[in-house]
C-alpha cells in the first residue's frame, strides 16, 4: 500500500530527505529547489520538516516537525514517532533518491548494457526512474538500508509500548 505521508525537508535536512524516499515517501528537498520560497509554494498537504525555530513559528498553522537532533536516524526516529508512522506505510525502493519520482520495472533485456554485467547476471529485477533514466536494484547497499530502517521502524514501536 502506498502511503498517504508526503514531506518538505529544509535544505540541512538532506539525509533525512533522502532516507524519507529510501522508505518510499514521496518528499521534496529544499536543496534540490531553486525557489528561494521554498516553504510557500509547496502545497499544504506536506508536513514540514525543519530545524529552524523561525520557519517553526510562521509556518505554525501548516503539519510540522520540528527536529531536534543532529543525527539523521534519531531524526528519522523522531518522524517516525510524531506522525506515528508504521512498517505498512513504507514501500521500500519505489522512489527515486535523485528526483523523487516513482520507480516502474524494467524489463531485464532493457538493461543490457546500462548496468554493470555482474549485476545484471545476479539481480533478478530492475527498475528505473522516468525522470532521469536512473536503474536502480537490489544491491548490498538495498540489504543495509532495509536493516537500517526497520530497526529505526522496530525500536519507536517498542519505546510506544
Ligand atoms: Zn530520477
Amino acid at each position: 500500500m502506498r502511503s498517504a505521508w508526503r514531506f518538505a525537508a529544509e535544505a540541512t535536512l538532506g539525509k533525512l530527505g533522502r532516507d524519507l524516499r529510501t522508505a518510499g515517501f514521496d518528499t521534496l528537498c529544499q536543496h534540490q529547489s531553486r525557489d528561494v520560497h521554498f516553504f510557500d509554494t509547496i502545497d499544504g498537504g506536506r508536513v514540514i520538516l525543519t530545524r529552524t525555530r523561525l520557519l517553526k513559528l510562521r509556518l505554525e498553522a501548516r503539519p510540522l516537525v520540528f527536529i531536534r537532533d543532529n543525527d539523521p536516524v534519531q531524526q528519522m526516529k523522531q518522524v517516525v514517532r510524531e506522525l506515528n508512522l508504521g512498517w505498512c506505510d513504507v514501500n521500500l525502493f519505489s522512489r527515486c533518491l535523485a528526483c523523487n519520482q516513482n520507480l516502474y520495472e524494467v524489463d531485464r533485456e532493457a538493461v543490457i548494457g546500462l548496468v554493470p554485467a555482474y549485476v545484471w547476471q545476479r539481480q533478478p529485477t530492475f527498475h528505473a526512474c522516468g525522470q532521469c533514466d536512473r536503474i536502480y536494484w537490489a544491491g548490498s547497499h538495498h540489504d543495509r538500508m532495509v536493516e537500517r530502517l526497520s530497526a529505526i521502524f522496530q525500536d519507536e514501536r517498542r519505546e510506544n509500548q
